[in-house]
């Protein structure tokens, strides 16, 4: 390197790293990524990317953007309530709170009176019990795929679950039940068509090699037309007869009926209606954590809850914490933003249309994470241009908005309403770095 080369002014580590608010990072950062920082730094100056002079501000202010974690909070403009890819439902105070409190040492299998070893997750046990009065037992398991394999293997492995052709489902991303079914052991014995399914089909197959019958809700799509099926009522003389367990996969995760979508299942409804065992995750329509619901009779559930395989999908104590605090607490954000007030919602986007020179149009919002297809939830959006878009997924607070037709629409049912303020300096952020570079999209700003 020549004398009067400016890369031999560019700081060595050991100098950087020994600045007081670097030392102070390496406090809440891994030295790894504290030196990583400071080397892809150094090699932005090299590169001539950065002045000499402005490598230690560069490394103070990536450190200082950098948190431990790089999952990034992100405002939902979506209007999709349970939106699978920003981590479906987001957790209400209650949860979020006993989620942190449960992140030392806490109680989650021991009797604090007696010292002893107790029951591991009682308090969201009891939770779901008294959320779902016709079950009798209940576990948590870690999400929904886990609990229908611990199911169709404690009931059916090396036999035979009968299920009908119009609930062999793939529920996103490729996830398709009946392999996942399959992986178990279990064989699927397929009955009835595609559109219609009669209870002599399900007679016809029942036998010595029933392990089970499923139901399973579809969840993402509807089949309409000449149609049929066969509902847990129906089905229930048939199981009893048979002395088979009848299992319902609910999805979706309501535990009693929700008047604004009279078209999802619950649970309380499938137990009294017949089923043995209901199955739903706990991050959809609940609102909760990443969980798999066992609810149903007693000794359906024991067999699952003795199972060797419980242990290897057992929910973690911050999922159990969050998961009783979802139930026992105050409205959840989900529940909220699918009972938003339309009017309200208007008035929201008004003020934000209005300050940054937009106009608002009608939107509907979707229930979303495979739940409820067809249902929309009406509403508002504020209109910017398509390109607007990635600015506002890049900022900070990062927003989601949804792109549609050539324009990025803004919905707030899933934003909430504290953070309104935050929304709009997101906005005018990212319509400035718009107003840098010609989109050619015309805008309607
Ligand atoms: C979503 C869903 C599942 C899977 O639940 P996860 O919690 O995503 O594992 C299973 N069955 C049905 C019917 C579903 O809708």
């Amino acid at each position: 390197m020549a004398q009067d080369d400016p890369r031999r002014l560019i700081p060595r580590t050991d100098q950087l790293m020994g600045l007081p608010a670097v030392r102070r990072a390496r406090e809440r950062l891994s030295e790894e990524v504290v030196r990583s920082l400071v080397r892809e730094t150094q090699e932005r100056a090299r590169r001539g990317e950065l002045a000499p002079d402005q490598v230690e501000p560069a490394v103070l202010g990536a450190l200082a953007a950098r948190s431990a974690s790089t999952l990034t909070p992100v405002l939902n403009a979506t209007g999709v309530v349970v939106h699978t890819n920003l981590g479906r439902a987001p957790l209400s105070a209650a949860a979020t709170e006993a989620l942190v409190a449960a992140a030392g040492y806490v109680d989650v299998e021991l009797d604090l009176r007696t010292g002893t070893r107790s029951r591991r997750g009682a308090g969201a046990r009891a939770a779901l019990l008294t959320a779902c009065p016709p079950a009798e037992d209940a576990l948590a398991v870690n999400n929904g795929a886990a609990a229908l394999v611990l199911a169709t293997t404690a009931l059916a492995a090396g036999r035979e679950v009968v299920i009908s052709r119009g609930e062999l489902v793939e529920i996103g991303a490729g996830f398709r039940l009946p392999e996942l079914i399959e992986s178990t052991g279990a064989r699927l014995r397929e009955v009835g068509t595609t559109n219609r399914t009669h209870l002599r089909d399900y007679a016809e197959a029942i036998g010595p090699e029933t392990g089970c019958l499923l139901k399973v809700h579809p969840s993402n799509f509807r089949v309409e037309g000449f149609t049929s099926g066969v509902g847990a009522e129906q089905l229930r003389p048939l199981a009893r007869a048979h002395g088979v367990p009848l299992v319902a996969d609910l999805g979706s995760g309501l535990l009693t009926p929700d008047p604004y979508l009279p078209e999802e299942p619950d649970a309380a409804s499938a137990l009294a209606g017949g089923a043995d065992l209901v199955i739903a995750s706990g991050d959809k329509l609940l609102g909760g954590p990443q969980a798999g619901l066992l609810l149903g009779r007693a000794e359906v559930v024991a067999r699952l809850a003795g199972h060797p395989l419980a242990r290897a999908v057992r929910a973690d104590k911050l999922a159990l914490a969050a998961l009783e605090a979802t139930l026992a607490g105050g409205p959840t954000p989900v529940v909220q933003a699918l009972h938003a007030d339309p009017d309200r919602l208007r008035a929201r986007a008004e003020r934000l249309a209005a300050a940054v020179g937009a106009p608002v149009v009608p939107h509907d919002g979707r229930v979303g994470g495979g739940g409820a297809p067809g249902v929309p939830l009406p509403g508002w959006a504020v209109r910017l241009p398509e390109a607007a878009a990635a600015p506002l997924r890049a900022g900070r607070p990062a927003v989601l908005p949804r792109v549609h037709d050539h324009a990025c629409l803004l919905d707030l049912r899933c934003v909430p309403e504290p953070d309104d303020d935050r929304l709009l300096a997101a906005v005018r952020t990212a319509l400035t770095a718009l107003d840098g570079t010609d989109d050619g999209t015309g805008g309607t700003r």
